[in-house]
This record gives structure tokens, sequence and C-alpha cells, in this order.
């Protein structure tokens, strides 16, 4: 089924990438708002936009999706606002829950680091019981080759105020955002 572009903007939702310092376990969050939650995945060695790179999604529980701009010092760790964009479904995913269910799910990323079109594979294998999803970039023409430099290290600070994960903690602890209540995030 062909759906022409304007109709596909319709299928367009925010979604968020941290960068999740918790307690010595340092990974990325993938959440993409759907249906009024965001669906989430734990990336322990971030992404690549090498195509031939399948990195380990470990899916973790919907989060709530007034929290996922958060940046700062949670129970869980400290945590960066990495990307945030717009994620799409491709045309025969605009039925996310189906493309879900049957464990592939191609969408296109409208991010400031992350762009083009990404693909979520759920894998047979499982750690501490929660399912794991392969990501990787499709190759398209944001896809990069296996030499060239990693988007981690190339953009490695927040999204939205430039900072590193220390400097986060630090201004955290003078202050900044004290005494508002933690999200539950994993
Ligand atoms: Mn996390």
């Amino acid at each position: 089924m062909e759906i022409p572009p304007h109709k596909l903007a319709l299928h367009r939702r925010p979604f968020y990438v941290k960068l999740h310092d918790a307690r010595g376990y340092l990974h990325y969050d993938l959440r993409l708002e759907f249906e009024r939650v965001l669906l989430s995945w734990a990336l322990p060695k971030g992404m690549s936009y090498d195509p031939g790179v399948r990195c380990d999604a470990i899916e973790v529980e919907d989060h709530r999706r007034e929290y996922g701009a958060f940046e700062g010092v949670h129970e869980s760790g400290t945590i960066m606002l990495w990307d945030r964009g717009m994620w799409e479904p491709h045309s025969e995913c605009v039925d996310v829950s189906a493309c879900l269910r049957k464990g592939v799910l191609r969408f296109t990323l409208y991010g400031e680091k992350l762009k083009g079109g990404w693909m979520l594979t759920r894998t047979r294998s499982s750690q501490n019981t929660r399912t794991v999803w392969k990501i990787s970039k499709e190759p398209d023409s944001f896809a990069r080759s296996k030499d060239a430099r990693s988007i981690l290290e190339e953009a490695p600070y927040s999204v939205s105020t430039g900072r590193t994960l220390e400097e986060i903690e630090r201004d955290w602890g003078q202050g900044q955002g004290k005494g508002k209540s933690g999200p539950t995030l994993f």
C-alpha cells in the first residue's frame, strides 16, 4: 500500500534518545512515542550509522511521555537528553502495533543526530527475562561506512544543553532541578 507523503506526516511522533549512567551501567535509551506512552529500549552500545552493525536493543517498560525530554539526576542515575526529534514508521509499518507484534519495525528518524531509515528486529534471545531486539541502520543516503567516525563519538553532548554527563550531575548538585520529583526511568 503506497501512502502519499502528506499522509505519512500524520504518523510522525516525537522520539528521544537518552544517555544514562545508571550507577556505572552506561547505556543509551531509545524512546519512541506511541499511543500516549514512550516505547522503550535500552541500547548498551548505542547505535551505528553503519548498516552492517546490529546493536542490542533490550526491550524495557513503556515510559511516561512527560519525561521524554527529562535531563538531570534521577534515582536511577544521571540522564542526558542525547537526541530528539520525530519518528515515522515506514509505510508497511503504519500499523505500528502489528509490526511490533511481528518483531520488525522499520522507521525514519528526523533527529538532530539520528536521521534516515532505521530498523528494530526482535531476536529470540533474552537478557534477565527481557526481550532483545537489534537496531540497525537502513542502507540509505545517511548511512556511513564501517570506517566512518561513530556518531556517539562525533556528537557526545546533550542535544538540549550541550553538557556532558559530568556537567549535568555537577549542575544538579548545585541546585538546578533540586526538589523536582524524579520520574520512573530505567
Ligand atoms: Mn536507562
